[in-house]
């Protein structure tokens, strides 16, 4: 067997009991689509974070989407965010109309520059929107600061940074709304897809609750302004409160994995993660870094270890956004770190014994 570098079958294996009765529940409770366990689970989640609301969707992509057109970002509005993130991120942007505006990033942290934010704002910008990239958080404090200056909105890219902490505060509580993804491989991972929009501002709320639901009051079947149908699903909702329940223990499995890899690779010369001050990592990805990246992961063929890269091309460079005009060598940082990181095996039930074999791989071939 490959090592793989996400799996999710230990955890099933141990928490099979759990899921399948999570299934049944659903199944024998008469509602299967937005009963009990979605209204449930968004209480849970909303108070896992200490906010007023939530509301699940269908998928992280439509979690970003939705909280952008609740917020009021549209058309030829501009949303200033990164280009190492994962696709859907501008995706989403692009969807409601609004035009994506990259910042560098940081080269120790890999997370937006904050710094060099100030000056991708315009009398367009609408939006700030950082990615807790890898699960550990943009620097916020200064980016606050920032949007309440020049009257912007916050949205929180929390897809990689469930159960992360920024200065004690969890990831999720610290903009005006905050997008997550369910996708199996993150840190609170689903059975298939799912997402969620957190936020502490009811009129928010209401417009999101509006826009999965056709653009209707689900008591007032009336489209005022056409929506999406965007539902979280009634089974991955109660998987995910089962799931909600172990996420402070995922995390800190996934950190016992992360400072497992820091003991053994520590003298490789590989670049190891590095938490920003503030910080509580969640550790959705172990990204490591190397000059030399392309043949390391030549060498490694040979040991049977699946690797990763998250992300190999910047978003600008993509030719479905050329249409932005983002030249490559326009964010020097961003295309560096693309060339030279890559993934290990992480996730919270990777056995100690197989993590062993891959920080030895990683010694031979260094
Ligand atoms: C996974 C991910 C998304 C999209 O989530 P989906 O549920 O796959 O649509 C958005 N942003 C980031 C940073 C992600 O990692």
């Amino acid at each position: 067997m490959p090592t793989r570098v996400w799996d999710y079958l230990p955890e099933y294996a141990a928490e099979r009991h759990d899921i399948l009765d999570a299934v049944e529940t659903v199944f024998r409770s008469g509602r299967l689509v937005l009963g009990e366990s979605v209204r449930s689970f968004e209480e849970e989640f909303a108070a896992y974070h200490g906010v007023g609301h939530c509301v699940g969707v269908d998928n992280g992509t439509n979690a970003v989407k939705l909280a952008l057109q609740a917020l009021g970002v549209g058309r030829g509005d501009e949303v200033v965010t990164v280009s190492n993130t994962a696709a859907p991120t501008v995706v989403a942007i692009d969807a409601v109309g609004a035009v994506p505006v990259f910042a560098d990033v940081d080269p120790r942290t890999y997370l937006m520059d904050v710094s060099q934010v100030e000056a991708a704002i315009t009398p367009r910008t609408r939006c700030l929107l950082p990615v807790h990239l890898y699960g550990q958080c943009v620097d916020m404090g200064p980016l606050e600061r920032l949007a309440a200056r020049h009257d912007l909105v916050i949205l929180e890219d929390c897809a990689q940074a469930h159960g992360a902490r920024h200065h004690g505060r969890p990831a999720g509580s610290l903009g005006h709304a905050a997008a997550f993804s369910f996708y199996p491989t993150k840190v609170l991972g689903a059975y298939g897809d799912g997402g969620a929009v957190i936020t502490s501002d009811a009129v928010v709320d209401g417009a999101l609750r509006r826009l999965r639901y056709y653009g209707m009051e689900q008591t007032y079947y009336v489209v005022e302004t056409p929506g999406h149908n965007a539902r979280l699903d009634e089974v991955q909702a109660e998987i995910l409160r089962r799931k909600l329940t172990r996420l402070d223990a995922y995390v800190a499995a996934r950190r016992a994995v992360a400072a497992r890899y820091a003991d053994g690779l520590a003298d490789t010369g590989l670049v190891l993660p590095e938490t920003a001050e503030g910080n509580e990592h969640a550790y959705y990805l172990y990204v490591v870094r190397h000059p030399r990246r392309d043949e390391i992961l030549e060498a490694l063929r040979g040991y049977d270890i699946e690797l990763n890269v998250s992300y190999p091309w910047p978003v600008h460079t993509m030719s479905g956004f050329a249409h932005l005009g983002r030249r490559p060598g326009s964010l020097p940082v961003t295309e560096a770190l693309a060339g030279e990181i890559f993934s290990l095996p992480m996730y919270p039930s990777l056995p100690p014994g197989v993590q062993d074999k891959v920080i030895s791989a990683l010694r031979d071939v260094l």
